[in-house]
């Protein structure tokens, strides 16, 4: 249960009724409470929301304009779970309540760093992140909490209590029925507060701005993550240029499409981009990977497809008689993993900057037909793989065509042929 308290604010039941009415239906329901004690020691007015009882010293409270539906968006940007998730850990071993919410970027079971991924921490401009025991971890008193780690991640898996995919696929749900300029800035009077507009990479801009024309702001020309901040300007310009929508006094208005995120960071930018018509080539990073096989090379061992975490490779069949070797750049985050398996070297990605090419649509790589057993007619394998086992021990390929069991009749009758001089069995 979230608790939504309204502390300090003159009609604060009329302001509750009509958070309540905008509450999206698919978000966690708050109960709204008038709070009559002093919990904090900042100054009225504030909203407080909380999943635990709410003590002096372990309150979230979010500064806010008497306006409901800056409370709402300020409300959807907690992640529920995993706060609820480390407020229980933590009070499971400490027997008291989560303290304060986390302050630094932390990936989350997802992370694809444990298969070699390392995207966020070749972005992190500070070099406070490391890949530790599988994971990225967190140099806290080095990080600049600038969030480009945040944008850099493809799937979506590094996150900041303010800004992670989850947030902003509800948000972005809650501003297409509610729509209405809204203000992005690490500053407290912004609608969304984040770490830094750097947090905000193409994938979290165009699903907020086909929503609702997005105030980009940085409020300080002299901050050390002034870079950071200029490269989401940047991407947002890129961005309007690409769906034919408009970039200027920091306002980034695209063109409104119907959508609604599932709140997968892949799958959700490739679908925007699709529908949104992105065109041309990026002047931005799209995160749009293309994973390209040499027929010459692939044997269509599926070892790819078997082991790629997103399934962005996959093994199709048709009609037993044919195999193909699909990829879906929804869902690549370019882990690298399929290149470092390939035996046979045939894998290569490429960063594709043509922006048509992202769609979440699956295309063929490789076929390749399925030889059948010589007496049984029970699919052996695919060719390319029986010609290259073949070559490899001087062999043809009528002589592999077997099933297991079948095998062992074809090679006992082909020792008996050798021995006896006369041919045995069926095959004769
Ligand atoms: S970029 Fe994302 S998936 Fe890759 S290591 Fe970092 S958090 Fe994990
Ligand atoms: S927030 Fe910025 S400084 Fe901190 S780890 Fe991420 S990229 Fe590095
Ligand atoms: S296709 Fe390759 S690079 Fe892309 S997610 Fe799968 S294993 Fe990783």
């Amino acid at each position: 249960m979230v608790k939504i308290k309204f502390y300090g604010v003159g009609d604060w039941r009329s302001l509750a009724s009509k958070v309540e009415d905008i509450w999206p239906p698919w978000a966690p329901r708050p109960s709204f409470e008038e709070v009559d004690e002093l919990y904090c020691e900042e100054e009225a007015p504030q909203v407080v929301v909380s999943e635990e009882p709410v003590e002096l010293g372990n309150c979230l409270y979010l500064w806010s304009r008497p306006d409901p539906r800056s409370i709402v968006l300020k409300a959807l940007q907690l992640e529920y779970s995993r706060r609820r998730e480390e407020a229980s850990r933590r009070t499971l071993v400490t027997g008291k309540p989560a303290l304060r919410p986390l302050e630094f970027p932390s990936a989350d079971g997802g992370c694809l760093a444990p298969v070699g991924c390392d995207l966020c921490v070749r972005a992190c401009p500070a070099g406070a992140l490391r890949i530790d025991g599988g994971r990225p971890a967190v140099d806290g008193p080095r990080c600049a909490n600038c969030g480009l780690c945040i944008s850099a991640c493809p799937g979506g898996h590094m996150g900041h209590t303010t800004a992670n995919w989850r947030a902003w696929a509800n948000v972005a749900n809650f501003l297409r029925e509610n729509p209405g300029e809204v203000s992005i800035s690490c500053g407290e009077e912004a609608d969304l507060k984040v770490p830094c507009i750097g947090a905000l990479g193409p994938e979290e801009l165009a699903l907020l701005a086909s929503a609702s024309p997005l105030k980009l702001h940085c409020p300080d020309e002299k901050c050390p993550n002034r870079p950071a901040a200029e490269a989401a300007l940047k991407i947002a310009e890129g961005l309007a240029a690409a769906a034919g929508g408009s970039f200027s006094g920091g306002v980034l208005a695209l063109p409104r499409i119907d959508f609604t995120a599932s709140g997968s960071k892949r799958r959700d930018y490739a679908e925007l981009a699709f529908r949104m018509g992105l065109k041309g080539p990026a002047s931005f990073n799209p995160h749009a990977y293309r994973v390209v096989v040499d027929p010459q090379r692939c044997t269509l061992c599926e070892v790819c497809a078997r082991k790629c975490p997103t399934r962005a490779l996959t093994i199709g069949r048709e009609g037993g008689e044919v195999i193909k070797l699909f990829f879906n750049p929804a869902n690549c985050v370019n882990c690298g993993l399929c290149v470092r398996l390939c035996r046979e070297g045939a894998i290569k990605i490429s960063e594709e900057r043509e922006l048509g090419w992202l769609r979440p649509r699956a295309e063929e790589l490789d076929r390749d037909e399925v030889v059948r057993c010589r007496r049984c007619g029970a699919p052996v394998d695919n060719k390319k793989r029986l010609l290259k086992v073949a070559r490899t021990l001087g062999a043809s390929l009528e002589d592999l065509a077997y099933c297991p069991s079948c095998r062992q009749e074809a090679t006992a009758s082909l020792l008996l042929k050798a021995l006896s001089g006369r041919a045995v069995g069926r095959d004769k």
